[in-house]
């Protein structure tokens, strides 16, 4: 017999009736949608028919969320991890609205906070008054970098916030944890100003179902053992509404969902995130003192301004990241030893250098492309290793490798070096030599089961760069 997880192994021997919808309680049976691989059995997701949210039978325990945080992985949450644009994305229709309609700033709670990046955006960019809640450690590290109170632990019933009610709360990436829903959006409520919004984020059940999803960005959002609940926006809007929030709206962003619901008819202001976001990044470096979270938010501030393509202002903020110029990595041996000499994003900041130079306008076209070359080449070197090394996530280092190639090839045939441009093509067409590190890794992080998928997505995004390269061969 196959080892079950003994959560399921004890509800298959208590299993009496079937389990009703965690979402919006229609009664069982709901049919098996999905048995995503969970240690050596599977973790069934039921699909609910009268909601179409998708749930764990059985449902997870409660996890221990209090994480202790160490220092590489601080550096790497706040150069690289934390997704600042969906903050922006998620917040700024609401902080927005009420600037724009003159309304003295509100009251914030954020649930989950995290670090603290979406108060600070709040309170920095917008004036409001705010107040989070995080059981991990970065709750209190995030306090005291951006000076934001977080209350360390988890939101009960018994208000420690001596009355007070906010005109928005936020949770993000928490109700896909939670085994009662409904309560705890009942609980969100007994916390909201009249007319208040709450304002969710979680993943998209649809997204789950897309074949086409890359598989660690599919694990991620199944996160079996971990998620309880994957809603659609449909169940999602039910949930909202059936909870005394009638004026919904759901909004699909890749694979997520941002919620939005109050009892009042929402007020959403049309926005530009990125834009909003380069304000609040601006704001912050030039308000915080020195250290590692300015440092962070340096790069963070010219990656936003390359990828926009503000080529002048990348150029203006370059200097101030102090980027240390490339090197060796031979001998370094694992991910904090990198650390003491380079910022954990420097692939992606040589690549975007790489970008900016290439694509800035300059007239000496055969000297920027040789410049850019060295960028695109370090960027290359840096993912390579990131992918051989145990240790270190390397998801984006991943799927910026053969990119990083490519570009190398094509800035050396802009700069008058056709010989060298060619072997760099050839090898992104022809590479097999980082295959064995990719399958290791793939396997390390997602299990043996999903390395065929992962190297195949591997080759599709080279082969297709292959195609672009034809021409300089
Ligand atoms: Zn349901």
């Amino acid at each position: 017999m196959t080892t079950l997880p003994q959560t399921l192994l004890q509800t298959l021997l208590q299993s009496g009736t079937p389990p009703a919808c965690p979402a919006c309680g229609a009664p069982g049976p709901h049919e098996v949608h999905l048995r995503p691989a969970h240690g050596e059995g599977t973790w069934p997701v039921l699909l609910c028919r009268a909601c179409t949210a998708r749930f764990y039978n059985p449902l997870p325990q409660t996890e221990d969320m209090k994480t202790y945080v160490e220092i590489g992985v601080l550096r790497w949450y706040l150069e690289q991890n934390v997704n600042l644009w969906f903050y922006a994305a998620q917040l700024g229709p609401v902080l927005s609205a009420r600037a724009l309609a003159a309304r003295p700033p509100g009251a914030m709670l954020d649930i989950g906070c995290g670090y603290g990046f979406a108060l600070d955006l709040a309170k920095r960019g917008f004036g409001w008054r705010v107040q989070g809640v995080e059981p991990s450690d970065y709750g209190p590290l995030g306090a005291q970098a951006l000076g934001v109170p977080i209350l360390q632990g988890l939101l009960t019933e018994d208000d420690p916030f001596g009355g007070q009610k906010f005109d928005l709360i936020c949770a993000s990436q928490v109700i896909e944890h939670i085994p009662d829903p409904g309560a705890f959006i009942d609980m969100l409520r007994r916390y909201l100003a009249p007319g208040g919004v709450i304002a969710l984020t979680t993943p998209s059940a649809e997204a789950i179902d897309n074949q086409a999803l890359d598989p660690g960005m599919r694990d991620a959002l199944l996160s079996v053992g971990s998620h309880t609940v994957l809603f659609s926006a449909e169940s999602l809007r039910r949930l909202l509404a059936a909870r005394g929030l009638p004026h919904v709206e759901v909004r699909i962003q890749l694979d997520q969902l941002i919620a939005y619901a109050s009892a009042a008819p929402l007020d959403l202001a049309p926005i530009d995130p990125a834009a909003l976001l380069v304000e609040y990044l601006r704001r912050a470096i030039a308000e915080l003192p020195d250290g590692m979270i300015r440092e962070a938010m340096r790069g963070r501030l010219y990656r936003m301004l390359v990828e926009q393509g503000d080529y002048p202002a990348a150029e203006l903020a370059w200097p101030s990241l102090n980027f240390p110029p490339p090197g060796s990595l031979e001998g370094v041996a694992d991910f904090p030893e990198f650390l003491v000499k380079y910022p954990s994003n420097a692939a992606a900041i040589a690549y975007l250098r790489g970008m900016q130079i290439l694509n800035g306008g300059r007239r000496d076209t055969a000297q920027a492309g040789a410049e850019a070359a060295v960028m695109f080449g370090w960027s290359f070197e840096i993912c390579r290793w990131r992918c051989a090394i145990a240790g270190a996530d390397c998801s984006e280092e991943g799927g910026m490798l053969w990119s990083a190639r490519f570009h190398q090839a094509f800035a050396l045939w802009v700069a008058g070096q056709p010989a060298p441009a060619a072997a760099f093509a050839r090898e992104v067409m022809t590479a097999s030599g980082v295959d064995a590190a990719l399958r290791a890794r793939a396997a390390e992080l997602y299990g043996e089961a999903h390395v065929p998928a992962i190297v195949r997505f591997s080759r599709r995004v080279q082969r297709g760069l292959a195609r672009r390269l034809r021409r300089l061969v």
